[in-house]
């Protein structure tokens, strides 16, 4: 992995029958780390983090869908997501404060075991720092994680796609706004680590989807909708 900082641990996890990729992301020094999008194997990902002899300290969400949290919505149940995972470790679960409420609702956890978040809040771990971007559109409080040069972004970016408008709190006007506002601003080696495994390869760059990724390549919102369907 290309980045400028010696101390950034990140691991990419594929996990559960929705070809999920969960992250964790610490400090090598330190040996902490967070589990971003924690569900379907809580065990199995408290254990991967030991067998690197790092500990886990708490839990990013990028939004509140049962894959990326674990609980359940409208019928649909994930195992093992952020309400298991509080009562194994000793830590907060990180969400943008819009998606607070549906992540109480989905999963069951209480406000104390939250910490609400604004875009641009940031998390230190020893000496890797993640920035907290919010990028509505797939729900109203997603969010994608800037660390180092990498681009965790659950739902919102796939490599060659993006993520859906039509589930609850989807909303195509915002997310056309993330794809070629908030995401234009992103220089051309960030990397990209999306939230499932949808695409050719696991991870990209912002510049290679900037080529492929017809989802970053619409000129109005217009033609965007059209590509989506609607
Ligand atoms: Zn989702």
């Amino acid at each position: 992995m290309r980045t400028g900082n010696p101390d950034l641990y990140l691991r990419q996890l594929l996990v559960g029958p929705m070809a999920n990729f969960i992250y964790l992301i610490g400090s090598k020094r330190t040996r902490e780390c967070v589990i971003v999008d924690p569900a379907w194997a809580i065990e199995e990902l408290i254990a991967a983090a030991a067998a690197d002899g790092m500990t886990v300290t708490g839990a990013l969400v990028t939004h509140y869908h049962p894959d990326h949290c674990g609980g359940s919505m409208m019928g649909f149940q994930v195992p093992g997501g952020v309400a298991e995972l509080i009562g194994k470790v000793d830590g907060k679960i990180h969400t943008h404060k819009i998606e607070a409420d549906g992540l109480k609702k989905v999963t069951g956890i209480s406000e104390g075991d939250l910490v609400r978040h604004e875009s641009g809040d940031k998390l230190e771990i020893g000496d890797v720092t993640i920035e907290m971007i919010h990028t509505p559109g797939h729900t109203p409080g997603s969010q994608c994680f800037l660390c180092d040069g990498c681009l965790v972004a659950g739902d919102t970016l796939f490599v060659d796609g993006c993520g859906r408008v039509d589930l609850p709190g989807g909303d195509p006007a915002q997310m056309y706004e993330t794809l070629t506002g908030t995401l234009a601003k992103l220089t051309d080696d960030v990397i990209l680590y999306p939230g499932h495994d949808y695409g050719p390869t696991p991870q990209s760059t912002m510049g290679a989807q900037r080529q492929t990724n017809r989802h970053l390549r619409v000129r109005s919102m217009g033609d965007w909708l059209r590509m989506m369907g609607r």
